[in-house]
């Protein structure tokens, strides 16, 4: 395989992670160089991180004790 389809592939999955780690409570900013570094691992680790709210379903970070949107106490 070419070097720049490889890095495509890199900068595709680190957007995927950016994405994810947006809708998760993560950074955005870290997630994107993990997955430019890790590529596909570091997509499923930002798949598998992170909890769900029991209370209103959404995605926040693994170690927050309150939830960011509906400010409930978990
Ligand atoms: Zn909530």
């Amino acid at each position: 395989m070419e070097f720049s389809s490889i890095l495509l592939i890199q900068v595709i999955f680190s957007i995927g992670c950016v994405f994810i780690a947006e809708k998760r409570g993560g950074q955005p900013f870290v997630w994107f160089f993990l997955g430019l570094i890790f590529g596909p691992i570091a997509f499923i680790i930002a798949l598998t991180s992170g909890k769900k709210c029991t209370y209103c379903q959404s995605w926040i970070s693994k170690d927050s004790k309150v939830c960011k949107y509906c400010r409930k106490e978990l």
